[in-house]
């Protein structure tokens, strides 16, 4: 079965679904981007994902003229087209568009509205992740969901290299978030993560697993140093992709006991009951 993407109002074979070089996205990376989770063919808190997406247009000051019903029709279409699977990811991109002239002044152009819906293998997390630290050498505004992803991306590519599967952020000795997650912590019975700030992407999943996290443990926003986060009993990072992963090394050293915590087990069953109560309603 061909694969089907949205581009600009059709749909097309993913061959066929090409951007014009002066697109802002291709020349600048001058675009916003989102991604939703589905189960059983059912998103998992969209409202909250184009919540977010907004916000990037906002703050980059992109006018997009499609309403939520019209991008959720966009998903519901991409679901009849492609082959189904019990995992999938929609992803949406909208650049600020194509414009006759390279020139970083823009005008307001029609924006370039980009989605596909992609299957994708659940990873095995039982027994846990490594992970390495970096420091931060993204721009100021990681609350906004750029498409330009350059530092993540070389940070994500040398946590592969060293055979991690994330990269965890630092910067002046605290732990932001993760290249491509949010980074929670178990400290006794307390589950902590970072304040929301300019400095980290406020993740869908980060919030749902502290309303999990909450009904069994105290959950605070709260900085974590480099020190509070290499004694912590347990570290989890969250995705919508990943849902929650447990991080069992950080750099050379292993996290409590090597192995993936009781409270990360509590946390998973109560956020895998969430995704039961979405694909059953
Ligand atoms: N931080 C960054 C930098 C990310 O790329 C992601 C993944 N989108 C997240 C956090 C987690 O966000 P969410 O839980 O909404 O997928």
């Amino acid at each position: 079965m061909e694969e089907i993407v949205y581009l600009n109002g059709k749909y097309l074979p993913i061959e066929q679904a090409t951007v014009s070089v002066t697109d802002r996205g291709f020349l600048f990376g001058d675009g916003i981007y989102d991604v939703i989770s589905l189960y059983g063919g059912k998103p998992f808190y969209a409202q909250r994902h184009l919540q977010r997406l907004r916000h990037g247009l906002k703050k980059i000051d992109v006018q997009l003229a499609m309403t939520d019903a019209e991008i959720m029709q966009v998903l519901q279409q991409l679901l009849e087209k492609n082959k189904a699977a019990p995992q999938q990811i929609f992803y949406i991109q909208v650049t600020r568009g194509a414009s006759q002239f390279r020139s970083h002044v823009f005008e307001e152009v029609k924006p370039t509205f980009y989605a596909r819906l992609q299957s994708i293998e659940p990873k095995d997390l039982s027994a846990g992740i490594k992970v390495i630290t970096c420091e931060d050498t993204r721009w100021n505004r990681a609350d906004v969901k750029s498409i330009n992803l350059l530092p993540n991306v070389l940070m994500a590519q040398a946590a592969q290299k060293q055979g991690a599967a994330e990269a965890i952020i630092l910067s002046k000795g605290f732990v932001l978030e993760g290249a491509t997650s949010n980074v929670l912590i178990v400290e006794g019975d307390k589950v902590i993560t970072a304040p929301l700030s300019h400095e980290i992407l406020g993740g869908i999943t980060r919030e749902i697993v502290m309303s999990v996290a909450s009904e069994f443990a105290a959950v605070k926003e709260e900085q974590i140093s480099k020190e509070r986060l290499l004694a912590a009993d347990e570290v989890w990072i969250t995705s919508s992709s990943r849902g929650i992963a447990p991080v069992v090394q950080i750099d050379e050293q292993l996290v409590g006991k090597g192995a993936p915590g009781e409270f990360y087990q509590k946390a998973l069953g109560l956020y895998e009951q969430r995704i039961a109560q979405l694909t059953c309603s």
